[in-house]
């Protein structure tokens, strides 16, 4: 992943968040330099391509790099951080991974969709595929660099 390119991205999005890039996590800060979202610095799609298609009903996904697509979504986060309760959060994800009894996300579908469904995941997922359609240009131009 380029680093400055991935940073630069984050900037003209949301000058108010900063990441940090490790060679395994992504970690986005806000403006105080508290961690709001990490996700893992992998390329491998843990089935958010396939329930963007299938659940948000947005079949044109795959035009985008995951790369931008995660950003995106951790930026929606930031972004829709008051509609939620972290706490509350907390506790919904502990659930959905009690219930299902599997760590696997990667290969699970329905855990996936649980997990994605969450109200904070729905709409940092939700904020990301709105900005993505007011500014496909710029975020076709990034998917192209970072692809
Ligand atoms: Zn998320």
């Amino acid at each position: 992943m380029n680093q400055l390119l991935t940073k630069l991205f984050v900037k003209i999005v949301c000058p108010q968040v900063s990441i940090r890039i490790s060679d395994d996590e992504i970690n986005c800060y806000d403006s105080d330099l508290e961690r709001i979202y990490f996700n893992p610095n992998d390329t491998e799609d843990c089935g958010f391509l396939r329930h963007l298609r299938e659940v948000h009903n947005y079949p044109q996904a795959d035009r985008y790099s995951l790369t931008i697509w995660t950003l995106l979504h951790e930026i929606g986060h930031y972004n829709t951080l008051d509609d939620c309760d972290d706490d509350e959060e907390d506790l919904d994800v502990r659930l959905v991974f009690a219930a299902l009894d599997t760590t696997d996300v990667a290969h699970d579908e329905r855990a996936q969709d649980l997990y994605f469904n969450l109200q904070a995941e729905w709409e940092a997922t939700e904020w990301a595929i709105a900005y993505l359609d007011n500014h496909k240009l710029l975020c076709s131009f990034f998917s192209f660099l970072l692809r």
